[in-house]
């Protein structure tokens, strides 16, 4: 029989610095997140204790009983579920280093602190789940953190996922730095990447960044489409957070539109800064004006526009509304 469940709470499993966390989702949205492991820093599972807490979980969604953080989340689906405990969705999140410093990142205030941190290792649980058959052949993992080209871990594990498994690897990166190994995914159809720009201009992104790499990024973004067909390149998400005060002006908008245009890039993703929107709780005129905006530009070329709910939540359904275009 149907009940309403997630794929997270059915075959999900997400790793923060210090814990297993149920899903990202509400991390991301509500600031939150059920963790199912506390205190927790790598070391390998007991897999039947891990089957146990997820059933229990699973059971209390099956019942109806939904935790109140998940009461609305758009992932929650009435059906079967299949009641394989395969992992078939991962996130890895359990660094916090990376080379920028967005004013509207989590880690802003403690940056220095967090850049020094040493992650623990993911690899070895990824292997134990594969040997003990917890691992899905399929499914997706999300890496992101962090910066995931610092990751030292980060080569073997894209060697892992792409040669071991049929995984596709969703990553966020901030291109900084170039990896073969998002190229070779990427050739490969496996990887897709985003990367969020926030600016048409060095200005305003060493201003939102705190670091002048504007031309690296744009140039690594050149190296990763290099020899890619229209769907690979497709793979590439080029990204605009609004953060008004900031970026929210037409020159800085027209600028970015005008580096997709020349790039070619056609998977295009927007989204309000989420701490503003908590604070604000309304999309403002000129964002609502800048997006209709995008979404001409979009339906014009032909490309894919995704957004994240939180623009849905700003009364702007009509117009904002995921845009594929046959790509
Ligand atoms: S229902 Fe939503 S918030 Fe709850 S575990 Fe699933 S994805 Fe996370
Ligand atoms: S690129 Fe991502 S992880 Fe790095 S500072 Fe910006 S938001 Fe934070």
């Amino acid at each position: 029989m149907g009940y309403l469940s997630c794929e997270f709470v059915e075959n999900g499993m997400c790793f923060i610095f210090d814990a297993v966390v149920l899903c990202s989702y509400s991390m991301c949205m509500k600031f939150e997140a059920i963790k199912i492991i506390e205190d927790y820093k790598g070391e390998l599972f007991d897999w039947e204790k891990v089957k146990q807490i997820k059933q229990e979980y699973r059971d209390r969604f099956a019942k109806g009983d939904i935790p109140p953080i998940c009461v609305g989340c758009p992932s929650l689906k009435e059906k079967d579920w299949s009641g394989s405990m395969e992992l078939k969705y991962i996130l890895i999140n359990h660094w916090e280093n990376c080379q920028l410093d967005c004013i509207y990142c989590h880690t802003h205030e403690k940056k220095k602190q967090l850049n020094k941190m040493k992650p623990w290792k993911i690899l070895p649980i990824l292997k134990d789940a594969l040997a003990k058959g917890m691992l899905s052949n399929e499914g997706n993992v999300n890496i992101t953190g962090g910066e995931p080209t610092i990751l030292k871990e980060f080569p073997d594990l894209m060697k892992f996922f792409l040669e071991k498994t049929n995984i596709f690897i969703m990553i966020n990166s901030a291109a900084v730095d170039y990896s073969k190994w998002i190229k070779k995914g990427l050739e490969q159809n496996r990887v897709a990447v985003t990367i969020s720009l926030d600016a048409g201009t060095r200005e305003t992104y060493k201003k939102i960044k705190n670091v002048d790499c504007f031309k690296k990024v744009i140039n690594n973004i050149k190296k990763y489409q290099k020899g890619l067909n229209p769907i690979q390149n497709s793979l590439i998400g080029m990204k605009y957070i609004f953060i008004p005060g900031y970026n929210d002006t037409i020159e800085e908008v027209k600028a970015w539109l005008k580096i997709v245009e020349d790039l070619g890039l056609t998977n295009i993703q927007l989204e309000l800064e989420h701490h503003w929107y908590e604070k604000n709780k309304y999309c403002p005129d000129n964002v609502k004006e800048y997006i209709q905006m995008i979404v001409d530009y979009v339906n014009e070329h032909k490309c894919n526009l995704s957004y994240r709910e939180i623009l849905t939540t700003c009364g702007y359904t009509e117009v904002i509304r995921h845009i594929a275009n046959g790509r």
